[in-house]
């Protein structure tokens, strides 16, 4: 059995006061480590028949593309607002402070695809929520959300319905244990 929560560095103060960043790069940079989070993030996955994997940037991108390519299937970006170049749909959510807006290609999914919405950290669940927002103006259907590390104690989880959730490491009080 693989450790991922040893190699998940904290960060305290980062990017602001009050928030423990959750830094992900020692995992990614650990070749034995990065193979087994990919292979562990895709095979709750393999039966769920899905059209593409979704990726939220920036840290759902390095993960998504391998998960996407172990699972057979494509890669699809959700970015920051201004980043894609052709027609886009947008969703505008609320952070803690202010409001942040993420976007897709109006033709990157087809009406009915079947879509796994992946991302590295669930912590109040606004981005998710948001991500799926588009995919279901678009016509998709989510299949599920995965992720590597959920924040329990955010209850991000809350914001997902009943849509399934998979997450390989959950942390369930804020001094991060
Ligand atoms: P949220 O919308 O609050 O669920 O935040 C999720 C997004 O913010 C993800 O794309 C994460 O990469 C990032 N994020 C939120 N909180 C943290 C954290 N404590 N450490 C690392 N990334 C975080």
């Amino acid at each position: 059995m693989i450790d991922f929560t040893a190699l998940i560095r904290d960060v305290p103060d980062f990017p602001e006061p009050g928030i423990v960043f959750k830094d992900i790069m020692p995992l990614l940079a650990d070749a034995e480590r990065l193979r087994a989070v990919v292979t562990a993030l895709a095979d709750p996955w393999r039966d769920a028949s899905l059209a593409a994997v979704v990726g939220i940037e920036a840290r759902g991108f390095l993960l998504g593309t391998p998960v996407a390519m172990a699972l057979g299937v494509g890669f699809i970006a959700v970015r920051k607002a201004g980043k894609l170049p052709g027609p886009t749909v947008q969703e505008t959510y609320g952070l803690e402070y202010g409001t942040d807006t993420i976007e897709i290609h109006a033709d990157a999914v087809s009406a009915g695809d079947h879509v796994l919405v992946l991302d590295d950290v669930l912590a109040t669940g606004g981005t998710a929520a948001a991500t799926a927002a588009l995919l279901e103006c678009l016509g998709a259907s989510v299949a599920g959300f995965s992720f590597l590390l959920e924040l329990g104690f955010l209850d991000g989880r809350a914001r997902l319905g009943d849509t399934r959730i998979e997450r390989l490491v959950l942390v369930d009080d804020e001094a991060g244990d």
